[in-house]
Protein backbone atom coordinates (compact mmCIF):
# COMPACT_ATOMS: atom_id res chain seq x y z
CA UNK A 1 0.00 0.00 0.00
CA UNK A 2 2.06 3.19 -1.25
CA UNK A 3 2.58 5.77 1.48
CA UNK A 4 0.02 4.99 4.17
CA UNK A 5 -0.43 7.35 7.26
CA UNK A 6 -0.76 5.47 10.38
CA UNK A 7 -0.19 1.62 10.66
CA UNK A 8 -1.41 0.07 13.31
CA UNK A 9 -1.58 0.47 16.04
CA UNK A 10 -4.23 2.83 16.13
CA UNK A 11 -5.77 5.59 18.33
CA UNK A 12 -5.54 3.49 21.61
CA UNK A 13 -7.65 4.49 24.11
CA UNK A 14 -10.63 5.77 22.21
CA UNK A 15 -13.39 3.82 22.78
CA UNK A 16 -16.74 3.29 21.36
CA UNK A 17 -18.47 4.71 18.18
CA UNK A 18 -21.28 7.65 18.04
CA UNK A 19 -22.73 9.19 15.34
CA UNK A 20 -20.38 12.24 14.81
CA UNK A 21 -24.00 14.01 13.95
CA UNK A 22 -26.85 12.88 15.00
CA UNK A 23 -29.52 11.90 12.24
CA UNK A 24 -26.42 12.68 10.06
CA UNK A 25 -26.93 10.81 6.59
CA UNK A 26 -23.22 11.74 5.89
CA UNK A 27 -21.01 10.27 8.47
CA UNK A 28 -22.78 7.68 10.63
CA UNK A 29 -19.52 6.00 11.17
CA UNK A 30 -16.72 7.54 13.10
CA UNK A 31 -13.98 5.49 13.02
CA UNK A 32 -11.54 7.91 14.94
CA UNK A 33 -13.61 6.44 17.99
CA UNK A 34 -12.96 2.74 17.24
CA UNK A 35 -11.41 1.32 20.04
CA UNK A 36 -7.82 -0.24 18.93
CA UNK A 37 -8.79 -3.54 20.86
CA UNK A 38 -12.03 -4.01 18.49
CA UNK A 39 -9.81 -3.08 15.24
CA UNK A 40 -7.37 -5.59 16.22
CA UNK A 41 -10.26 -7.86 16.67
CA UNK A 42 -12.50 -7.02 13.58
CA UNK A 43 -9.37 -7.56 11.64
CA UNK A 44 -8.85 -10.78 12.78
CA UNK A 45 -12.21 -11.63 12.35
CA UNK A 46 -12.16 -10.31 8.81
CA UNK A 47 -9.40 -12.46 7.75
CA UNK A 48 -10.37 -15.34 9.06
CA UNK A 49 -13.75 -15.31 6.98
CA UNK A 50 -12.32 -14.17 3.75
CA UNK A 51 -10.06 -16.78 4.07
CA UNK A 52 -12.85 -19.46 4.27
CA UNK A 53 -15.21 -17.63 1.44
CA UNK A 54 -13.17 -16.67 -1.06
CA UNK A 55 -13.12 -13.41 -0.68
CA UNK A 56 -9.13 -14.09 -2.03
CA UNK A 57 -6.68 -13.14 -5.07
CA UNK A 58 -3.48 -14.70 -5.98
CA UNK A 59 -0.53 -13.50 -3.59
CA UNK A 60 1.93 -12.20 -5.92
CA UNK A 61 4.80 -13.82 -3.48
CA UNK A 62 3.83 -17.10 -4.61
CA UNK A 63 5.14 -17.89 -8.38
CA UNK A 64 2.50 -20.24 -9.14
CA UNK A 65 -0.30 -18.19 -7.64
CA UNK A 66 -1.32 -16.67 -11.04
CA UNK A 67 -1.82 -19.64 -12.73
CA UNK A 68 -3.18 -22.79 -10.50
CA UNK A 69 -6.17 -22.42 -8.76
CA UNK A 70 -5.69 -22.98 -5.30
CA UNK A 71 -1.73 -22.02 -4.70
CA UNK A 72 -0.71 -18.99 -2.88
CA UNK A 73 -3.80 -17.74 -2.30
CA UNK A 74 -4.17 -14.05 -0.42
CA UNK A 75 -7.50 -12.01 0.83
CA UNK A 76 -8.20 -9.60 -1.25
CA UNK A 77 -7.74 -5.94 -0.21
CA UNK A 78 -11.14 -4.59 1.54
CA UNK A 79 -12.01 -1.82 3.81
CA UNK A 80 -13.00 -2.90 7.04
CA UNK A 81 -15.90 -1.81 7.66
CA UNK A 82 -18.60 -0.56 4.89
CA UNK A 83 -18.73 2.95 3.16
CA UNK A 84 -21.51 5.12 4.18
CA UNK A 85 -23.70 6.12 0.56
CA UNK A 86 -26.80 8.14 0.35
CA UNK A 87 -29.73 5.17 -0.48
CA UNK A 88 -31.10 7.98 -3.04
CA UNK A 89 -28.40 7.92 -5.29
CA UNK A 90 -27.81 4.04 -5.19
CA UNK A 91 -31.09 4.34 -6.81
CA UNK A 92 -30.28 6.73 -9.37
CA UNK A 93 -27.36 4.37 -10.03
CA UNK A 94 -29.34 1.53 -10.75
CA UNK A 95 -32.27 3.48 -12.27
CA UNK A 96 -29.31 4.23 -15.35
CA UNK A 97 -27.99 0.49 -15.66
CA UNK A 98 -30.80 -0.29 -18.07
CA UNK A 99 -30.54 3.08 -19.66
CA UNK A 100 -26.76 2.89 -20.33
CA UNK A 101 -27.28 -0.88 -21.29
CA UNK A 102 -29.93 0.18 -24.28
CA UNK A 103 -27.76 3.07 -25.45
CA UNK A 104 -24.58 0.83 -26.05
CA UNK A 105 -27.26 -1.57 -27.80
CA UNK A 106 -28.27 1.66 -29.55
CA UNK A 107 -24.85 2.82 -30.33
CA UNK A 108 -23.65 -0.30 -31.27
CA UNK A 109 -25.71 -0.56 -34.26
CA UNK A 110 -24.83 2.86 -35.95
CA UNK A 111 -21.31 1.24 -37.23
CA UNK A 112 -20.96 5.44 -39.35
CA UNK A 113 -21.39 7.04 -35.92
CA UNK A 114 -18.57 4.88 -34.66
CA UNK A 115 -16.61 4.69 -37.14
CA UNK A 116 -16.39 8.67 -37.97
CA UNK A 117 -15.94 9.15 -34.39
CA UNK A 118 -13.02 7.03 -34.11
CA UNK A 119 -11.87 8.09 -37.27
CA UNK A 120 -8.86 10.18 -36.13
CA UNK A 121 -8.25 8.25 -32.79
CA UNK A 122 -7.75 5.16 -35.19
CA UNK A 123 -4.94 6.99 -36.51
CA UNK A 124 -3.11 8.61 -33.43
CA UNK A 125 -3.50 5.40 -31.36
CA UNK A 126 -2.26 1.29 -33.18
CA UNK A 127 -4.62 -0.38 -30.17
CA UNK A 128 -7.89 1.66 -30.69
CA UNK A 129 -7.06 0.96 -34.67
CA UNK A 130 -6.57 -2.22 -34.55
CA UNK A 131 -10.12 -2.80 -32.50
CA UNK A 132 -11.64 -0.27 -35.42
CA UNK A 133 -10.30 -2.58 -37.95
CA UNK A 134 -12.04 -5.87 -36.90
CA UNK A 135 -15.20 -3.37 -36.74
CA UNK A 136 -14.50 -2.34 -40.78
CA UNK A 137 -13.96 -5.91 -41.52
CA UNK A 138 -17.44 -7.35 -39.46
CA UNK A 139 -19.33 -4.49 -41.93
CA UNK A 140 -17.26 -6.05 -45.23
CA UNK A 141 -18.44 -9.03 -44.81
CA UNK A 142 -22.13 -7.78 -43.22
CA UNK A 143 -21.58 -9.59 -40.23
CA UNK A 144 -25.04 -9.84 -38.17
CA UNK A 145 -25.01 -10.36 -33.94
CA UNK A 146 -28.57 -11.90 -34.17
CA UNK A 147 -28.24 -12.52 -29.80
CA UNK A 148 -26.31 -9.40 -28.23
CA UNK A 149 -25.15 -10.02 -24.85
CA UNK A 150 -23.38 -6.94 -22.58
CA UNK A 151 -22.32 -7.29 -19.28
CA UNK A 152 -21.34 -3.83 -18.75
CA UNK A 153 -20.22 -1.75 -15.19
CA UNK A 154 -20.78 1.66 -15.11
CA UNK A 155 -18.60 3.38 -12.55
CA UNK A 156 -19.34 6.99 -10.65
CA UNK A 157 -17.85 9.30 -8.10
CA UNK A 158 -20.53 11.23 -5.64
CA UNK A 159 -18.78 14.81 -6.66
CA UNK A 160 -18.34 16.84 -3.18
CA UNK A 161 -18.93 20.22 -4.38
CA UNK A 162 -22.01 19.64 -6.62
CA UNK A 163 -23.39 16.50 -4.48
CA UNK A 164 -23.85 14.96 -8.02
CA UNK A 165 -23.39 11.46 -8.90
CA UNK A 166 -20.96 11.70 -11.50
CA UNK A 167 -19.81 9.16 -14.19
CA UNK A 168 -16.55 7.74 -14.59
CA UNK A 169 -16.54 5.46 -17.39
CA UNK A 170 -18.64 3.12 -18.91
CA UNK A 171 -17.08 -0.47 -19.06
CA UNK A 172 -18.11 -2.94 -21.94
CA UNK A 173 -15.39 -5.36 -20.88
CA UNK A 174 -14.52 -7.48 -18.48
CA UNK A 175 -16.28 -5.82 -15.38
CA UNK A 176 -14.15 -7.58 -12.89
CA UNK A 177 -14.97 -8.10 -9.07
CA UNK A 178 -18.84 -9.65 -9.85
CA UNK A 179 -17.41 -12.39 -7.77
CA UNK A 180 -15.54 -10.55 -5.30
CA UNK A 181 -18.17 -7.58 -4.71
CA UNK A 182 -20.73 -9.32 -3.41
CA UNK A 183 -18.66 -11.05 -0.60
CA UNK A 184 -17.31 -8.10 0.58
CA UNK A 185 -20.94 -6.67 1.56
CA UNK A 186 -21.54 -10.23 2.95
CA UNK A 187 -18.11 -9.96 4.83
CA UNK A 188 -19.12 -6.32 6.30
CA UNK A 189 -22.45 -8.01 7.18
CA UNK A 190 -21.01 -10.71 9.14
CA UNK A 191 -18.37 -8.31 11.20
CA UNK A 192 -21.24 -5.54 11.64
CA UNK A 193 -23.46 -8.43 13.05
CA UNK A 194 -21.39 -9.28 15.37
CA UNK A 195 -19.66 -6.45 16.45
CA UNK A 196 -22.34 -3.72 14.97
CA UNK A 197 -23.62 -3.56 18.91
CA UNK A 198 -20.81 -1.78 19.57
CA UNK A 199 -20.25 0.28 16.84
CA UNK A 200 -23.90 1.44 17.08
CA UNK A 201 -23.91 0.06 13.15
CA UNK A 202 -26.94 -1.89 11.58
CA UNK A 203 -25.67 -4.66 9.35
CA UNK A 204 -28.86 -4.55 7.41
CA UNK A 205 -28.07 -1.15 5.98
CA UNK A 206 -25.41 -2.97 4.26
CA UNK A 207 -27.81 -3.24 0.93
CA UNK A 208 -27.76 -7.18 -1.01
CA UNK A 209 -25.64 -7.43 -3.67
CA UNK A 210 -26.10 -10.58 -5.71
CA UNK A 211 -23.95 -9.43 -8.91
CA UNK A 212 -22.48 -12.78 -9.88
CA UNK A 213 -25.80 -14.61 -9.19
CA UNK A 214 -27.46 -12.22 -11.72
CA UNK A 215 -24.35 -12.05 -13.94
CA UNK A 216 -24.19 -15.83 -14.25
CA UNK A 217 -27.61 -15.93 -14.84
CA UNK A 218 -27.38 -13.33 -17.56
CA UNK A 219 -24.76 -15.62 -19.23
CA UNK A 220 -26.93 -18.85 -18.67
CA UNK A 221 -30.36 -16.74 -20.28
CA UNK A 222 -27.80 -16.17 -23.50
CA UNK A 223 -26.37 -19.81 -23.82
CA UNK A 224 -30.14 -20.44 -23.77
CA UNK A 225 -30.68 -18.29 -26.46
CA UNK A 226 -27.62 -20.19 -28.21
CA UNK A 227 -29.53 -23.63 -28.12
CA UNK A 228 -27.05 -25.80 -28.50
CA UNK A 229 -27.28 -28.13 -25.54
CA UNK A 230 -23.54 -29.45 -26.13
CA UNK A 231 -22.35 -25.36 -26.24
CA UNK A 232 -19.91 -23.96 -23.64
CA UNK A 233 -18.97 -20.68 -22.71
CA UNK A 234 -15.42 -20.20 -23.48
CA UNK A 235 -13.47 -17.32 -20.87
CA UNK A 236 -11.05 -15.53 -22.55
CA UNK A 237 -8.44 -14.77 -20.00
CA UNK A 238 -4.98 -13.84 -19.19
CA UNK A 239 -2.00 -16.02 -19.39
CA UNK A 240 -1.44 -15.08 -15.59
CA UNK A 241 -4.39 -13.91 -13.86
CA UNK A 242 -4.08 -13.03 -10.00
CA UNK A 243 -8.00 -12.34 -9.96
CA UNK A 244 -8.82 -15.67 -10.93
CA UNK A 245 -10.90 -16.60 -8.02
CA UNK A 246 -13.26 -13.29 -9.14
CA UNK A 247 -13.90 -15.40 -12.72
CA UNK A 248 -14.02 -18.41 -11.30
CA UNK A 249 -17.00 -17.42 -9.08
CA UNK A 250 -18.81 -16.50 -12.13
CA UNK A 251 -17.89 -20.21 -13.84
CA UNK A 252 -18.24 -22.07 -11.05
CA UNK A 253 -22.28 -20.50 -10.57
CA UNK A 254 -22.67 -21.37 -14.20
CA UNK A 255 -21.31 -24.98 -13.59
CA UNK A 256 -23.52 -25.51 -10.42
CA UNK A 257 -26.43 -23.53 -10.72
CA UNK A 258 -27.15 -23.52 -14.15
CA UNK A 259 -25.23 -26.63 -15.41
CA UNK A 260 -23.47 -24.96 -18.40
CA UNK A 261 -19.73 -26.07 -18.64
CA UNK A 262 -16.98 -23.45 -18.89
CA UNK A 263 -13.37 -23.49 -20.63
CA UNK A 264 -10.71 -20.85 -19.75
CA UNK A 265 -8.30 -19.94 -22.83
CA UNK A 266 -5.81 -17.73 -23.44
CA UNK A 267 -6.14 -15.81 -26.95
CA UNK A 268 -3.14 -17.72 -27.85
CA UNK A 269 -4.14 -20.72 -26.93
CA UNK A 270 -7.64 -20.18 -28.89
CA UNK A 271 -5.01 -18.94 -32.07
CA UNK A 272 -3.55 -22.85 -31.57
CA UNK A 273 -6.73 -24.56 -30.95
CA UNK A 274 -9.50 -22.92 -31.97
CA UNK A 275 -11.66 -23.48 -35.53
CA UNK A 276 -14.55 -21.90 -37.57
CA UNK A 277 -16.70 -24.51 -38.69
CA UNK A 278 -18.07 -23.38 -42.51
CA UNK A 279 -21.06 -22.86 -40.74
CA UNK A 280 -19.87 -19.86 -38.46
CA UNK A 281 -19.76 -22.48 -35.89
CA UNK A 282 -16.25 -21.58 -33.06
CA UNK A 283 -14.94 -24.76 -31.80
CA UNK A 284 -12.20 -24.64 -29.68
CA UNK A 285 -10.35 -27.27 -27.80
CA UNK A 286 -13.10 -29.63 -29.44
CA UNK A 287 -15.88 -27.61 -28.09
CA UNK A 288 -18.68 -25.96 -28.99
CA UNK A 289 -18.51 -22.77 -28.21
CA UNK A 290 -22.11 -21.23 -27.13
CA UNK A 291 -20.35 -17.43 -25.71
CA UNK A 292 -17.13 -15.41 -25.92
CA UNK A 293 -16.98 -14.01 -22.45
CA UNK A 294 -13.56 -11.53 -22.38
CA UNK A 295 -11.41 -11.06 -18.99
CA UNK A 296 -8.49 -10.37 -21.23
CA UNK A 297 -7.89 -8.55 -24.35
CA UNK A 298 -8.74 -5.42 -22.45
CA UNK A 299 -5.22 -3.72 -22.94
CA UNK A 300 -2.28 -4.09 -26.08
CA UNK A 301 0.03 -6.16 -23.53
CA UNK A 302 -2.69 -8.83 -24.33
CA UNK A 303 -1.91 -8.62 -27.66
CA UNK A 304 2.00 -9.67 -27.40
CA UNK A 305 1.78 -10.90 -31.00
CA UNK A 306 0.11 -11.58 -34.42
CA UNK A 307 -1.66 -14.59 -33.31
CA UNK A 308 -3.74 -12.81 -30.62
CA UNK A 309 -4.93 -10.44 -33.40
CA UNK A 310 -5.85 -13.58 -35.25
CA UNK A 311 -7.74 -15.18 -32.48
CA UNK A 312 -10.29 -12.27 -32.23
CA UNK A 313 -10.77 -11.96 -35.58
CA UNK A 314 -11.67 -15.50 -36.12
CA UNK A 315 -14.07 -15.20 -33.07
CA UNK A 316 -15.37 -12.06 -34.23
CA UNK A 317 -16.55 -13.92 -37.19
CA UNK A 318 -18.16 -16.88 -35.70
CA UNK A 319 -21.27 -17.48 -34.48
CA UNK A 320 -20.72 -17.56 -30.54
CA UNK A 321 -22.11 -14.83 -29.14
CA UNK A 322 -19.75 -12.57 -28.31
CA UNK A 323 -19.58 -10.71 -24.59
CA UNK A 324 -18.58 -7.90 -26.19
CA UNK A 325 -19.02 -8.14 -29.36
CA UNK A 326 -16.53 -5.47 -31.28
CA UNK A 327 -19.16 -2.84 -31.84
CA UNK A 328 -20.10 -3.42 -27.88
CA UNK A 329 -16.43 -2.81 -27.59
CA UNK A 330 -15.77 0.50 -29.58
CA UNK A 331 -19.57 1.49 -28.17
CA UNK A 332 -17.35 1.66 -24.37
CA UNK A 333 -14.06 3.78 -25.34
CA UNK A 334 -13.40 6.68 -23.89
CA UNK A 335 -13.69 8.89 -26.98
CA UNK A 336 -17.12 7.40 -27.26
CA UNK A 337 -18.12 8.68 -24.23
CA UNK A 338 -16.78 11.70 -25.23
CA UNK A 339 -18.56 11.94 -28.37
CA UNK A 340 -22.24 10.90 -26.37
CA UNK A 341 -21.40 13.76 -23.94
CA UNK A 342 -21.78 16.39 -26.57
CA UNK A 343 -24.91 18.58 -26.80
CA UNK A 344 -27.98 16.70 -28.86
CA UNK A 345 -25.96 13.42 -29.76
CA UNK A 346 -28.12 11.11 -26.88
CA UNK A 347 -31.21 12.37 -28.97
CA UNK A 348 -29.98 10.49 -31.80
CA UNK A 349 -30.09 7.11 -29.99
CA UNK A 350 -32.56 7.65 -27.49
CA UNK A 351 -36.13 8.46 -27.93
CA UNK A 352 -37.11 8.90 -24.53
CA UNK A 353 -36.60 12.12 -22.93
CA UNK A 354 -36.18 11.50 -19.63
CA UNK A 355 -34.19 9.19 -19.82
CA UNK A 356 -31.81 11.30 -21.93
CA UNK A 357 -32.19 14.08 -18.89
CA UNK A 358 -30.99 11.43 -16.74
CA UNK A 359 -28.15 10.04 -18.22
CA UNK A 360 -27.07 14.06 -19.23
CA UNK A 361 -27.53 14.47 -15.15
CA UNK A 362 -24.14 12.16 -14.32
CA UNK A 363 -22.37 13.20 -17.21
CA UNK A 364 -18.96 15.12 -16.32
CA UNK A 365 -17.24 17.56 -18.12
CA UNK A 366 -15.83 15.53 -21.67
CA UNK A 367 -13.94 17.37 -24.36
CA UNK A 368 -11.86 16.47 -27.27
CA UNK A 369 -8.47 18.10 -27.44
CA UNK A 370 -9.58 19.79 -30.49
CA UNK A 371 -11.17 22.09 -28.23
CA UNK A 372 -8.67 24.92 -27.88
CA UNK A 373 -10.55 26.80 -25.26
CA UNK A 374 -10.25 23.60 -23.10
CA UNK A 375 -6.58 22.85 -23.70
CA UNK A 376 -5.81 26.53 -22.44
CA UNK A 377 -7.41 25.86 -19.40
CA UNK A 378 -6.60 22.37 -18.74
CA UNK A 379 -2.79 23.89 -19.20
CA UNK A 380 -3.20 26.97 -17.00
CA UNK A 381 -5.11 24.74 -14.21
CA UNK A 382 -4.13 20.93 -14.75
CA UNK A 383 -5.66 19.77 -11.46
CA UNK A 384 -9.26 20.30 -12.48
CA UNK A 385 -8.44 17.80 -15.55
CA UNK A 386 -8.03 13.96 -16.11
CA UNK A 387 -6.04 13.43 -19.17
CA UNK A 388 -6.92 9.88 -20.41
CA UNK A 389 -5.86 7.75 -23.62
CA UNK A 390 -8.03 4.84 -25.11
CA UNK A 391 -7.04 2.31 -22.56
CA UNK A 392 -8.76 0.19 -19.75
CA UNK A 393 -7.30 -1.25 -16.74
CA UNK A 394 -6.38 1.59 -14.76
CA UNK A 395 -3.07 2.65 -14.23
CA UNK A 396 -3.34 4.83 -18.08
CA UNK A 397 -4.28 8.36 -16.99
CA UNK A 398 -2.26 11.74 -16.57
CA UNK A 399 -3.19 13.70 -13.89
CA UNK A 400 -2.21 16.97 -12.60
CA UNK A 401 1.14 18.59 -13.90
CA UNK A 402 2.04 15.91 -15.73
CA UNK A 403 -1.86 17.10 -18.01
CA UNK A 404 -0.10 20.67 -18.59
CA UNK A 405 3.26 18.83 -19.44
CA UNK A 406 1.89 17.02 -22.35
CA UNK A 407 -0.72 18.80 -23.57
CA UNK A 408 2.29 21.37 -23.81
CA UNK A 409 4.59 18.37 -25.65
CA UNK A 410 1.57 17.84 -28.00
CA UNK A 411 0.82 21.66 -29.05
CA UNK A 412 4.84 21.85 -29.59
CA UNK A 413 4.56 18.65 -31.83
CA UNK A 414 1.59 19.90 -33.68
CA UNK A 415 0.92 16.14 -34.75
CA UNK A 416 -2.10 13.81 -34.59
CA UNK A 417 -1.11 12.51 -31.50
CA UNK A 418 -3.82 14.42 -29.28
CA UNK A 419 -6.61 12.32 -30.93
CA UNK A 420 -5.64 10.22 -28.64
CA UNK A 421 -7.05 11.50 -25.36
CA UNK A 422 -9.87 12.53 -24.39
CA UNK A 423 -9.88 15.20 -20.92
CA UNK A 424 -12.45 14.84 -18.81
CA UNK A 425 -13.23 17.57 -15.61
CA UNK A 426 -11.93 16.24 -12.39
CA UNK A 427 -13.69 15.05 -9.94
CA UNK A 428 -13.36 15.57 -6.11
CA UNK A 429 -15.62 12.93 -4.07
CA UNK A 430 -15.63 13.61 -0.21
CA UNK A 431 -12.28 12.18 1.38
CA UNK A 432 -13.31 10.39 5.01
CA UNK A 433 -10.78 8.16 7.31
CA UNK A 434 -11.04 4.78 7.33
CA UNK A 435 -9.47 0.92 7.46
CA UNK A 436 -7.82 -0.68 4.99
CA UNK A 437 -6.87 -4.12 4.96
CA UNK A 438 -4.05 -5.50 2.65
CA UNK A 439 -1.68 -8.51 2.82
CA UNK A 440 -3.26 -8.72 6.68
CA UNK A 441 -2.16 -5.47 7.61
CA UNK A 442 -4.39 -2.79 8.55
CA UNK A 443 -4.17 0.92 8.13
CA UNK A 444 -6.24 4.05 8.70
CA UNK A 445 -5.96 6.83 5.85
CA UNK A 446 -8.05 9.34 4.08
CA UNK A 447 -9.94 7.38 1.14
CA UNK A 448 -12.15 8.19 -1.84
CA UNK A 449 -14.55 5.88 -3.44
CA UNK A 450 -16.05 4.92 -6.89
CA UNK A 451 -19.40 2.88 -6.94
CA UNK A 452 -19.93 0.84 -9.96
CA UNK A 453 -22.78 -1.09 -11.17
CA UNK A 454 -23.00 -4.03 -13.51
CA UNK A 455 -25.88 -4.16 -15.87
CA UNK A 456 -26.92 -6.95 -18.14
CA UNK A 457 -28.25 -6.72 -21.63
CA UNK A 458 -29.70 -9.52 -23.58
CA UNK A 459 -31.52 -9.29 -26.73
CA UNK A 460 -32.47 -11.92 -30.12
CA UNK A 461 -32.90 -10.41 -32.89
CA UNK A 462 -35.92 -7.49 -32.02
CA UNK A 463 -36.90 -9.60 -28.46
CA UNK A 464 -35.14 -7.65 -25.36
CA UNK A 465 -34.82 -10.57 -22.98
CA UNK A 466 -32.79 -8.88 -20.28
CA UNK A 467 -32.24 -5.68 -19.38
CA UNK A 468 -31.36 -4.52 -15.77
CA UNK A 469 -28.64 -3.91 -13.29
CA UNK A 470 -27.16 -6.50 -11.32
CA UNK A 471 -25.76 -5.28 -8.09
CA UNK A 472 -22.83 -3.02 -7.29
CA UNK A 473 -19.10 -2.73 -6.98
CA UNK A 474 -17.93 -0.04 -4.35
CA UNK A 475 -13.74 0.43 -4.82
CA UNK A 476 -12.55 2.49 -2.18
CA UNK A 477 -8.78 4.25 -2.39
CA UNK A 478 -6.40 6.41 -0.74
CA UNK A 479 -7.60 9.96 -1.48
CA UNK A 480 -3.64 10.42 -2.20
CA UNK A 481 -4.06 8.25 -5.50
CA UNK A 482 -5.00 9.50 -8.62
CA UNK A 483 -5.65 6.27 -9.86
CA UNK A 484 -8.37 3.76 -8.07
CA UNK A 485 -7.53 0.05 -9.99
CA UNK A 486 -8.11 -2.99 -6.89
CA UNK A 487 -5.97 -5.06 -8.91
CA UNK A 488 -3.43 -2.65 -10.24
CA UNK A 489 -2.99 -2.09 -6.27
CA UNK A 490 -4.58 1.59 -5.74
CA UNK A 491 -7.56 0.47 -4.25
CA UNK A 492 -9.57 -1.94 -2.12
CA UNK A 493 -12.86 -3.54 -2.07
CA UNK A 494 -15.92 -2.18 0.15
CA UNK A 495 -19.72 -2.57 0.43
CA UNK A 496 -22.00 0.47 0.98
CA UNK A 497 -23.81 1.51 4.05
CA UNK A 498 -27.15 3.27 2.85
CA UNK A 499 -27.54 6.56 4.30
P1 LIG B 1 -9.95 2.59 -16.64
O1 LIG B 1 -10.77 2.18 -17.82
O2 LIG B 1 -8.49 2.39 -16.83
O3 LIG B 1 -10.49 2.00 -15.36
P2 LIG B 1 -10.99 5.12 -15.63
O4 LIG B 1 -11.61 6.16 -16.47
O5 LIG B 1 -11.95 4.34 -14.80
O6 LIG B 1 -10.11 4.18 -16.56
O7 LIG B 1 -9.91 5.78 -14.70
C1 LIG B 1 -9.17 5.05 -13.76
C2 LIG B 1 -9.32 5.65 -12.37
O8 LIG B 1 -8.91 7.03 -12.40
C3 LIG B 1 -10.73 5.66 -11.83
O9 LIG B 1 -11.03 4.45 -11.18
C4 LIG B 1 -10.71 6.85 -10.89
O10 LIG B 1 -10.17 6.48 -9.62
C5 LIG B 1 -9.74 7.81 -11.55
N1 LIG B 1 -10.48 8.77 -12.37
C6 LIG B 1 -10.88 8.60 -13.65
N2 LIG B 1 -11.55 9.68 -14.09
C7 LIG B 1 -11.58 10.56 -13.07
C8 LIG B 1 -12.12 11.87 -12.91
N3 LIG B 1 -12.76 12.49 -13.89
N4 LIG B 1 -11.95 12.47 -11.71
C9 LIG B 1 -11.30 11.86 -10.70
N5 LIG B 1 -10.75 10.63 -10.79
C10 LIG B 1 -10.89 9.98 -11.97
MG1 LIG C 1 -12.53 1.01 -17.82
MG1 LIG D 1 -12.29 2.37 -14.53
Amino acid sequence: MPQSSQILPLNRGKVGVRETQEGSSRRPINVDGIDQELVEKMVYDALAWSSIHGLVVGDRSVQRSSTVPGVGMVHAPFALLPMPFPKSQLKQAYELAPIFNELVDRVSLDAKFLQDSLSRTKIADPFTSRLVDIHSKMLEINKKEEIRLGLHRSDYMLDEQTKLLLQIEMNTISSSFEGLSGLVGKLHRSLLSYYGEFLGLDFKRIPDNASVSQLSAALARAWTEYNNPRAVVLFVVQAEERNMYDQHWLSIMLKEKHNISTLRKTLAEIDAEGKLLPDGTLVVSGQVIGIVYFRARYTPTDYPSESEWRARLFMERSSAIKCPSISYRLAGTKKIQQELAKPNVLERFLDDKEDIAKLRKCFAGLWSLDDSNIVRKAIETPELFVMKPQREGGGNNIYGNEVRETLIKLQKEGSEANASYILMQRLFPTVSPTFLVREGICYKDGVVSELGVYGAYLRNNEKVILNDQCGYLMRTKLASSDEGGVAAGFAVLDSLYLT
